[in-house]
């Protein structure tokens, strides 16, 4: 990615408005975790660009329908995890700003736990498209952590169903055709809304309802900047735009911040 003329001028605007906020507001997308070696799905090696057939194992309906696309989902899942994955910076600096006291919430759209596993607070996080950690039955509604369910499947299961009742098992993530959580969707709302600063980092700003928090955001009177490899939507209603690796630009946004008694000392 070539800088371009105005690149700097955003960085600096950037760096002034998250080094000013007190309540930042994190809305994350599938490009923070790009460098944790997990593809996201519209970016240029995106999952989806690079096979549009793969959009079938998010849709609710495919899978319900097709014992071959749970079939492939579940060989999918096997191998996600025995990748190891891992947080990185881009991820820690969201540690960082919480560490600073100035994370109000950070809201993912990302299923893969890294917030979590950088050591961000779960109670700060709200998982907006659910979790590939937990697997629930379509059924019965019974929840518990992927890893029972996933010894099945090395074990020889294609397609494991509910031990409680025979219904279908999935990930616990949010497909396309299912309802968010509707006090987790309230939740990241009120926190587009009462946030001093919404950042938006790695995210095409496409799937709604999320997307809605920046125009929320805007209309209460809060920046937004936008960290992102690619154009969105919401770059005209943006305070910053920056274009840039996560990895490099996070932190250096992050740690840019003054606490008020260093501030104080600095000026005696
Ligand atoms: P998206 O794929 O629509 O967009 C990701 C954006 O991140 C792209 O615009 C891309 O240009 C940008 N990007 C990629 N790597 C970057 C980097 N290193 N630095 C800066 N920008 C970078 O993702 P989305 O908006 O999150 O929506 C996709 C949906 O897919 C979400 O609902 C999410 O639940 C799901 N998803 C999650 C994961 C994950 O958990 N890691 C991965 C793929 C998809
Ligand atoms: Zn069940």
């Amino acid at each position: 990615m070539e800088p371009g003329p105005d690149d700097g001028i955003a960085l600096a605007a950037a760096h002034r408005l998250v080094a000013a906020a007190e309540r930042v507001t994190v809305l994350a997308g599938a490009g923070i975790s790009t460098e944790s070696g997990i593809a996201d799905f519209r970016g240029p090696n995106g999952i989806w660009t690079r096979d549009p057939d793969a959009e079938k194992l998010s849709d609710i309906s495919c899978y319900v329908a097709d014992a071959g696309v749970r079939a492939r989902a579940w060989a999918g899942r096997l191998r996600w995890f025995g990748r190891q994955l891992a947080p990185n910076a881009g991820h820690h600096a969201l540690v960082e700003l919480e560490r600073q006291g100035r994370l109000h919430s950070l809201v993912t759209q990302n299923v893969d736990g890294l917030h979590h596993l950088a050591g961000n607070s779960p109670e700060r996080v709200v998982e907006i498209h659910g979790t590939i950690r937990e697997v629930v039955c379509l059924d019965c509604g019974r929840r518990g952590p992927a890893e029972p369910t996933l010894d099945r499947v090395r074990a020889g299961e294609q397609d494991p169903d509910c031990h409680a009742c025979g219904g279908i098992l999935k990930s616990a993530t949010v497909s396309f055709g299912q309802h968010l959580d509707p006090a987790d969707l309230a939740r990241s709302f009120d926190a587009a809304l009462s946030c001093d600063l919404l950042l938006t980092v790695g995210t095409s700003l496409t799937v709604y309802p999320i997307a809605d928090m920046v125009a929320r955001a805007c209309s209460a009177g809060a920046p937004v900047v936008i960290v992102n490899a690619e154009p969105t939507p919401y770059d005209a209603l943006a305070a910053a735009v920056v274009r840039g690796a996560l990895g490099d630009v996070l932190p250096s946004l992050v740690q840019t911040y003054m606490a008020p008694d260093q501030e104080r000392f600095g000026n005696t």
